[in-house]
């Protein structure tokens, strides 16, 4: 252990302990100890000091004890002479730094100073994010605001590509690069091996923030880059992440700071990448993060700290820009990202995807605006559609792709042009069932092309093409290497051949798209008529084991997995691909009753699938037995015992609900694999299915919806309300625009006549 490193954390965290109690002591002077903390749309108040204290900061009264707290893991700075190892005390002064750290950003919100907002900060290629249409736009800096901290939200709806192994870790970013060529190619590589980066800190007052900022790259949850803040103590918001993880998905509770940091350095693989310089409060913060397991590479030349027992890697690493082999900026950029993962042993996989322009899941949330934009497919101004069917293996020639048609040339700049994707697939274990499942995959495989953006599905399928990937080469082909590439590589167990047929000749276009229009309308009876009822096996999903290690999904035709990821299809489809994968069939032998969803041998597996933690599970009750929830389900419903019925609460909805809780809160409750009679977290199309909480008499309980949910899934709820018989049905239950407490939801209701009022009581 280096005593220089030592030395410089331990002064680091001194001064930033000594900082953060002077605001404090100006913060209570100023706003009193009432004044409120806290970060926006959390369930876990401070999270960092939540996770390894125990402690609901909710104050700035409660302040003073945390950094009480921080100041007794403060040690002297070593003395010349002494020679004992310095890990302990570095470690020590790492945590109090993490803990002054997240107080200071914590008074930082109460005085408005959080998120960070940067002056003249302006979005890659303009604010213009306001057509409704471009849905997923890099919120976090549309208003000329950096991230700040992340909100549960965004952990929860990265869950599920954190425990499927799509986004590997993350990297949180710190400094400056030494060009901005490389600062892109540092963040371009991670996000091609689906890294997310987070970004902060500074040297001499310029930011990776500003590198890429003014090479024009995209920054937000979408693409995979969030930039915390321009200065170190911002990154303390990637611990707090890193301790979220542990809570949301692990099961674990507030003040298990052992259990929290081990998790972390078990199954979250994380790094610190130091960029430039490194100051005395770089060292603290680095300390913070050895605590979690997470390593230090630092691109300047710094003491480096061997394996010791917290991790079996090296805790510090330097590669010295000017070591690294490399022609140029770009190279050494790559070699640099290469050697982090290397140190950390993040598990990447990537396929191999030859196409003109950057490839990985990172793109898929990439918009491409009207301005950028050379060509478009589908949209208002054209017809796009893409169909997957299965082919006998004769038929097809592997990696044979056909464009027939015309090219985009002679499109004027931003016009628009028909097109059709026809995949065809054939294999010996393919089955006509498993279409859809890969057809829906298309909408992934295209989005990951940087510069490609890919919107809807089937008839409605709509495509852009920015005119950067065109100047790189992209073409119509390009297409079908993505989908060749990508089918073989996620799809290889059922799928021995694809070819890829793009038309752009209209007659030809009008004949295919009506061909194509025949099986989606097949494949449409063939799900209604796939009931609970019509099969003899369900399938387990323990995908959610690696970060919620006692949650099993059980999935049926009518019931989807929490997350809306897996349906039992998907399943069917995962089980054939990988035998041995979290999929499995559970037969389904003797029901035992029908009403509450109990079978024999959906009971068997839940007990030996949740390791004994869950006796029974009832498929169609939310009161007994319920189905347990990891941390990534899209919507909680739970009781309202005043009014005889659920709500039912989206994870995009932050507003207060009749049940006295925001969404986050309650979905402490509802994760963590623990069975809660009354509470669930569920995929949001399990709410229109017949079997929807059967057991206590179905749709018609729910009393309380967020207007999200009624909104964006109106069309299936229409239908719903028609089976129902009352076509009224959805006016009848009320949102968040005309009820945020239960006193109001009882009179709201009987002005409404919900029928849960007349209802059973539903305990
Ligand atoms: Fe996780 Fe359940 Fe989704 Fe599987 S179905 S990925 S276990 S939430
Ligand atoms: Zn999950």
């Amino acid at each position: 252990m280096s005593r220089y490193i030592a030395t410089r954390a331990i002064r680091g965290a001194n001064a930033l302990v000594s900082e953060a109690e002077a605001m404090l002591n100006r913060a209570l002077a100023e706003k009193g100890p009432e004044t409120s903390v806290s970060f926006p749309n959390t369930a876990y108040h401070l999270p960092l000091i939540f996770g390894m204290t125990g402690k609901e900061i909710d104050t700035l009264g409660q302040l003073p004890e945390i950094l009480l707290h921080a100041r007794k893991l403060l040690h002297p700075v070593p003395s010349e002479r002494q020679w004992t190892p310095y890990l302990g005390e570095t470690l020590d002064s790492g945590m109090a730094t993490l803990i002054a750290a997240e107080t200071i950003e914590a008074i930082r919100y109460v005085y408005g100073l959080q998120p960070e907002r940067m002056p003249g900060f302006e979005l890659a290629g303009g604010t213009a994010f306001t057509s409704p249409d471009m849905e997923g736009a890099a919120e976090a800096a549309l208003d000329g605001h950096l991230n700040g901290a992340i909100d549960d939200i965004q952990l929860r709806s990265w869950g599920i590509q954190l425990v499927d192994g799509r986004m590997p870790g993350f990297a949180a970013i710190v400094g400056c690069a030494k060009s901005n060529e490389a600062a892109v190619q540092i963040v371009r590589g991670l996000q091609r091996r689906n890294i997310l980066c987070f970004l902060s800190g500074n040297v001499n007052g310029r930011s990776i923030i500003d590198q890429l900022n003014e090479e024009g790259v995209e920054l937000g949850y979408d693409t995979y880059t969030v930039p915390f803040g321009t200065d170190t103590i911002s990154a303390v918001y990637a611990l707090g992440f890193a301790t979220r993880s542990a809570l949301t998905f692990g099961g674990l509770k507030g003040g298990q700071a052992r259990e929290i940091l081990r998790y972390n350095k078990d199954r979250v693989f994380a790094f610190v990448l130091a960029l430039g310089e490194v100051d005395d409060l770089k060292y603290a913060a680095a300390a913070g993060a050895i605590n979690f397991g997470f390593p230090v590479i630092a691109d300047t030349v710094i003491p480096q700290i061997l394996p010791t027992g917290i991790t079996t890697y090296e805790h510090v690493v330097s590669l010295p820009w000017n070591e690294i082999d490399g022609a140029d900026d770009l190279e050494k950029a790559e070699r640099l990202v290469q050697k982090c993962i290397e140190v950390r042993g993040v598990k990447v996989q990537v396929a191999n995807v030859p196409v003109p322009v950057p490839y990985g899941s990172a793109f898929e949330g990439e918009v491409v605006r009207k301005a950028d934009m050379r060509v478009e497919f589908g949209g208002r101004n054209s017809r796009c559609f893409e169909y997957l069917r299965m082919a006998k293996l004769d038929d097809v020639t592997d990696g044979k792709i056909e464009v027939i048609g015309p090219d985009f040339s002679g499109v004027e700049a931003q016009g628009s042009m028909d097109m059709g994707i026809v995949v065809d697939v054939a294999g010996r274990q393919m089955e006509a069932d498993f279409e859809p499942v890969l057809e829906r995959q298309i909408h992934y495989f295209v989005n990951g092309a940087s510069g490609i953006q890919h919107i809807g599905q089937r008839d409605i399928t709509w495509i852009r093409v920015s005119t950067k990937a065109v100047d790189a080469g992209f073409d119509l082909k390009d297409f079908g290497k993505i989908l060749h590439a990508r089918f073989h590589s996620d799809f290889g167990a059922i799928v021995d051949k694809v070819a890829i047929t793009i038309y752009t000749d209209p007659d030809q276009i009008d004949k295919r798209l009506s061909e194509a229009r025949v099986a989606y309308d097949f494949r449409n009876k063939r799900l209604a008529d796939l009931t609970d009822n019509a099969v003899d096996v369900f399938y387990s999903c323990t995908l959610c084991q690696s970060f919620a290690p006692n949650h099993v999904c059980i999935v049926s035709p009518e019931r989807l997995g929490l997350c809306g990821a897996y349906n039992w299809l998907d399943c069917k489809a995962s089980y054939n691909i990988n035998p041995n994968g979290p999929n499995q069939p559970i037969k389904l032998g003797r029901i035992c009753d029908p009403d509450r969803g109990y079978w024999e041998g959906t009971n068997s597996y839940a007990k030996i699938g949740s390791h004994g933690v869950v006796e029974e599970v009832a498929m169609y009750s939310i009161m007994e037995n319920p189905m347990t929830a990891c941390g990534c389900f899209e919507c909680i419903v739970m009781l309202i015992p005043e009014a005889n019925g659920v709500m039912v609460v989206s994870r995009e909805d932050t507003s207060m609900t009749p049940a006295g809780m925001t969404f986050s809160t309650m979905a402490g409750m509802a994760g963590g694999g623990i069975q809660t009679p009354g509470v669930m977290g569920v995929g949001k199309y399990y709410l229109t299915s017949p079997k929807f909480i059967s057991a206590e008499g179905g749709f018609g309980r729910v009393v309380w919806m967020s207007s999200i949910l009624k909104e964006s899934m109106s069309a299936e709820l229409k239908i719903v309300a028609e089976r129902q018989g009352d076509l009224e049905l959805i006016d009848r239950i009320a949102d968040e625009r005309s009820v945020t407490s239960v006193e109001e939801l009882l009179p709201w209701l009987e002005e409404h006549e919900h029928p849960a009022l007349s209802m059973d009581p539903i305990f």
